[in-house]
């Protein structure tokens, strides 16, 4: 399994190409914006997407999500939770900040212990509320997707509509369980090893 990534929007989204290196087969995780940026790479490197991934319905992690699915005819996968937040109001009204429409409806929902996989390549879905209600993590091959839940030295916001800084200290419980060599790829800034955020992130 290998990944790159590509930061896009104005909220440097990152946005990661999860693939299958013998296949081609990829996952399309939290495609915040630039469809264009995005489709170029997947086809400068013979990558073959397989679904959009959500790590959260957030609009800066989905601005292209509707354009690269159309464009590779592929299904939309994300958190119920995330899914019905944000066709809610609220969802609509931060969706509207951004300029981005609503999405198709999501092909398949997430819950966790789910298995997403292309090819040879599969991640664990674990469930990690707190930064949004149907935030989720991506674990596996050593990685670990962190959408807005971990970043390097800190953590997703709470004040945000379906926030929770009870379940967001719950969600680090379980990330401090993972293994310390794991490279944690988050949904902005630069990667990091969990080891070293369990020794300096103050919220680990
Ligand atoms: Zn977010
Ligand atoms: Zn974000």
């Amino acid at each position: 399994m290998a990944y790159l990534s590509l930061a896009v929007g104005e909220l440097d989204t990152n946005c990661y190409l999860v693939y299958d290196e013998a296949g081609r087969q990829c996952l399309v995780v939290d495609p915040g914006d630039e469809a264009e940026r995005i489709a170029a790479r997947i086809e400068a490197e013979h990558l073959l997407p397989q679904a959009v991934v959500l790590t959260h319905g957030h609009p800066d992690h989905l601005g292209a999500a509707a354009a690269l699915m159309a464009r590779y005819r592929i299904p939309l996968w994300l958190h119920a939770a995330d899914e019905a937040g944000m066709r809610s109001e609220s969802g609509r009204g931060l969706a509207a900040i951004f300029g981005v429409g609503p999405l198709p409806a999501a092909g398949r929902l997430l819950a966790d212990g789910d298995r997403v996989a292309a090819g040879d390549l599969e991640l664990a879905v674990i469930h990690s509320p707190g930064h949004s209600p149907g935030s989720i993590l991506l674990f596996g091959g050593g990685l670990l997707f962190s959408g807005d839940t971990l970043f390097q030295g800190d953590v997703g916001r709470t004040d945000l509509p379906g926030g929770s800084e009870e379940e967001l200290r719950r969600s680090l419980e379980r990330i401090r369980l993972l293994p310390p060599a794991t490279r944690v790829l988050p949904g902005h800034g630069p990667e990091s090893l969990l080891e070293r955020e369990l020794s300096e992130n103050p919220y680990l």
